[in-house]
């Protein structure tokens, strides 16, 4: 038995946004980045497999749709 370990290429985009903390009014920064893969799996509505343009958008939307929560976790104790 062997074990083959298959790598699919993987698209990121990274997403910024500033906003302000509901509680403490600060300004607060989120990053986060969004990952999207290359794979058999991931088709588009046509059940074609995406090519790596479109893997690279789909990981563009995901951090386009992103809406951070702009809570401190020290805020978000203290308004509990
Ligand atoms: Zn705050």
């Amino acid at each position: 038995m062997s074990i083959r370990t298959v790598r699919f290429p993987v698209a990121k985009h990274q997403a910024r946004r500033k906003g302000p903390c509901p509680v403490c009014g600060k300004t607060v920064n989120r990053t986060r980045v969004f990952e999207s893969t290359q794979n058999p799996f991931n088709k588009d509505a046509d059940g074609n497999p995406l090519d790596f343009m479109s893997v690279m958008l789909q990981a563009r939307l995901k951090a386009e749709l992103w809406e951070p929560d702009f809570t401190h976790s020290k805020c978000a104790e203290a308004s509990l």
